[in-house]
Formats: structure tokens, C-alpha cells, sequence
């Protein structure tokens, strides 16, 4: 990714020179942030604000609501299998809308806006359309923009394939699409907007009592994410992490401060034992007779899908693919001449917690609660930062509760509190 740490500035009498420019906000407004006329006018007027108090301000945007999902069902109206390149071309439209729009009431209020989609911003992927990977930023119009005293609304979720095509990152990926371009104008940090007011300890719809997190640490978010937390698109964090940009992700709907994720979590020093309690209500096991492990992991990542557990049976192979649509397993299979059988009724639950390797009463204490509570797991997991058990979908909500009661501390006790609030920052 490119980095530019200076830019040229014209002074007076019309010699120029060079200056260190503050770092622009870079801030990422979601779909139900940006949901309608009167949504977009009010973040209008937030980055009206920010840039009246003298801040650069680019604002990455996502599709107006649920607009992405029509564009989808409209491909699909049309044919069953649509060319991914035109899916690209219909998809990306939304977030240019988007941004479009908001600029338009950026100029009702007085001030000056400047659009750019994926491409003119110079967002370089490769060209695996539908589910592209970021490969550079090149952000020279960016910078242009920004030295113009123009507020920059950069379209997610698009990017631009070698060939000069748009492409499409995967779904949310308007999220990787703001710590990139953070990333890319040295900016250190990324504001994410969104619909929740911060990160909590499990999902506060199924926790009523899940404690709020003012900070967490890349990699644990990374590991809530891959579990199901869907607050934030996991390659983001990724990004974030590889990239040293720090996310703080809180709600457009109000002013108060949300969760930071960050490399040092304040006070943390990994003595929180456990992050949190992620779940995904969604989860397959598919049983693939007269085929190898490998077969199978390669024919699924002819299509992206990535294998979770590959178990040996007599007959073939069981396997997960977590976060996957088993209708895509089942056609990835069915590509060399495998047919699965697929058991949907699963969910997962996990607990995160890095350096699991060195914590053996983790699982232990996990599968003896489950136990506890009769939900019997269907298929158990453990990766260097978290424990995942497969269960039955009606039991995720109960599992998820239980497992939360037996490792996150109730508020008002200590431990978990007092290693994530803001007074150890200090
Ligand atoms: N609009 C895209 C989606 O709905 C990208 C995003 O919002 O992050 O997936
Ligand atoms: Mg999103």
C-alpha cells in the first residue's frame, strides 16, 4: 500500500512547498447509517462539523440499507447463475448512490464535496470478482481532493481488477474497504459508524447482561469475528492488524464513545482470560462419501470456501465450512462429481481466547457447562484463540448464555471490568 507522508501546498505569492499534512479523519458509515434522505443529510452535517473545526474528513459509505440485497435478488430475477462480472458491475452501484448523495447534501449545507468511486480512488484488487482481494491503494486523488479543501466520500466495498473492471470485496467488505484506505493516508486510526453502540462480551440480544468492551485487541476482535460476531467483516480486522490501524467502532445515532480495537488493549497484558462469547446461528455439517480430505478442501476452494474441521469417516470425509452457503458447498462438490449430505441444523458457539494452547481448563470448563445445561456438542474445535463447538440451532441462544455466565465476571465483580475500562488507559 502506498504511503505518502507529504504533499505539496501552493502559498502565497504562488511558490509552493512542502508541509506535513495533519492525517484526514478516515470514518466508514454502514448501511442502516446511511438508510434514507434524512440519514445521509445527518452525516452530512457530522462531517460538515468535523471539517469546520479544521479536520481533513474522508468518509467511506456503504449501500443505502438493505439496497445491496435488492441488487442481488434483481441479478437473480434475471438468471440463476449471473456472470460474476455483471453482479460486480450491478452490485457496486449501491455504494456509489450512496456517495453521490451525500455529497449532493454536503453542497446544500455549504460546503464542498467530492465523490469517488472504488476505482478513482484508486482501490487495486485482484480480479476474483465477487469476493476480491485488496492489493494496493493508490490515492493520489484522494490526497488532491483533500489539499482542495474538498470532504472525500470514497465508495466501499468497490475496487478496481488489473484489467480495469470494478469489483465487488464480499459482502461487508465496505468495512476493509475504510482500514484500507486508512491504512493508505497514514492515518493511524479508522472510525467505523455503525448500528451498535460498541463491541459487547456476547450478542446483547441474546445476553441482556453482556459487558460493553472500551477496547479489545486486534486479534481478539479477529477471533470474534471468524466466530460469527458480525459487527465487523473479519478481513477488516485483518487489515487492521497487518496494518497498525486502530478501529473505533461505535454508533452513528449518537456521540458517545464505543469500543476501540487496538494493538495494546489498555491495561489488558492477556490476563482477560476470555474476550467473549461469539455464536453463528447458521452452521452445516456435510458428509461426503468415497473422497480424501484433499479432494474435497480443493474442490471447495475452487469456489473460495474454506474447510473449518475435515474428519475422517470409514466411508469418506465429514466437514465444516464455517460462514459458507451450503447451497455454494454443494455446488463446489458437485463441480468434480461429489454429491454431500448435508446436516443444516447446526449452529456454533466459541470462546475467544488467545494463548488457548496454554489454557486447558478452557474446553474443560466449556464442554462441562454445555454438559450442564444438556446440549450435547455435535463436533468441537480449538484453534490457537478460541474453542468452537458445533450444536444444535435451537440450542446456540441457551449455549451462548450459558457459556457466557461461566467465563465472563458479572458486572460489578472484578477482573473483566477493570481490565477493559477506560481508567487504565491512564
Ligand atoms: N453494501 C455491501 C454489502 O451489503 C458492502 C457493505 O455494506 O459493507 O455487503
Ligand atoms: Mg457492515
Amino acid at each position: 500500500m502506498s504511503t505518502r507522508n507529504t504533499i505539496e501546498v501552493a502559498i502565497e505569492g504562488g511558490r509552493r512547498a512542502t508541509a506535513a499534512p495533519a492525517a484526514p479523519l478516515v470514518w466508514k458509515f454502514g448501511g442502516t447509517s446511511v438508510a434514507d434522505h434524512d440519514r445521509l443529510r445527518a452525516v452530512a452535517e457530522r462531517m460538515v462539523a468535523a471539517q469546520r473545526s479544521g479536520r481533513g474528513v474522508v468518509a467511506v459509505l456503504s449501500a443505502m440499507g438493505k439496497s445491496t440485497d435488492k441488487l442481488v435478488d434483481q441479478a437473480y430475477a434475471m438468471s440463476s447463475r449471473p456472470p460474476l462480472r455483471e453482479l460486480d458491475a450491478l452490485l457496486s452501484v449501491g455504494e456509489s448512490i450512496s456517495c453521490a448523495l451525500a455529497s449532493i447534501a454536503v453542497a446544500e449545507l455549504g460546503s464542498h464535496a467530492v465523490s469517488l468511486t472504488g476505482p478513482q480512488a484508486g482501490i487495486g484488487t485482484d480480479a476474483r470478482h465477487g469476493n476480491a482481494r485488496l492489493v494496493g491503494i493508490e490515492p493520489h486523488r484522494i490526497h488532491e481532493a483533500l489539499a482542495d479543501g474538498a470532504i472525500v466520500l470514497v465508495t466501499g466495498f468497490q475496487g478496481i481488477a488489473p484489467d480495469g473492471d470494478v469489483t465487488t470485496l464480499g459482502r461487508g467488505g465496505s468495512d476493509a474497504s475504510a482500514v484500507a484506505v486508512a491504512a493508505a493516508l497514514d492515518a493511524g486510526e479508522c472510525e467505523i459508524f455503525t448500528d451498535v453502540p460498541a463491541v459487547f462480551t456476547a450478542d446483547p440480544r441474546v445476553v441482556p447482561d453482556a459487558r460493553r468492551l472500551s477496547s479489545i485487541r486486534h486479534e481478539e476482535m479477529l477471533e470474534m469475528a471468524e466466530a460469527g460476531a458480525a459487527v465487523l467483516q473479519p478481513r477488516s480486522v485483518e487489515l487492521a492488524l497487518a496494518h497498525g490501524v486502530d478501529i473505533h467502532l461505535r454508533s452513528s445515532f449518537s456521540t458517545e464513545e464505543g469500543t476501540w480495537i487496538r494493538r495494546e488493549a489498555a491495561g489488558f497484558e492477556g490476563t482477560a482470560e476470555v474476550a467473549g462469547i461469539a455464536h453463528r446461528r447458521e452452521e452445516s455439517l456435510f458428509a461426503v462419501d468415497g473422497a480424501g480430505a484433499g479432494v474435497v478442501a480443493a474442490a471447495l476452494a475452487e469456489r473460495a470456501i474454506t474447510v473449518g474441521a475435515i474428519v475422517p469417516t470409514t466411508s469418506g470425509v465429514q466437514f465444516t465450512a464455517p460462514g459458507a452457503d451450503p447451497v455454494e458447498v454443494t455446488a463446489a462438490l458437485d463441480a468434480v462429481d461429489l454429491a454431500a449430505k448435508v446436516d443444516e441444523d447446526l449452529g456454533s458457539v466459541s470462546v475467544v481466547s488467545l494463548g488457548m494452547a496454554r489454557k486447558p481448563d478452557i474446553p474443560v470448563r466449556a464442554l462441562a457447562a454445555l454438559e450442564a445445561g444438556g446440549i450435547p456438542p455435535r463436533l468441537v474445535t480449538t484453534t490457537p484463540g478460541r474453542i468452537t463447538v458445533a450444536v444444535s440451532s435451537s440450542r446456540v441462544d441457551d449455549a451462548v448464555r450459558l457459556l457466557h455466565q461461566t467465563f465472563i465476571p458479572a458486572a460489578g465483580s472484578a477482573t473483566v471490568s477493570d481490565l477493559h475500562s477506560p481508567a487504565d488507559a491512564a
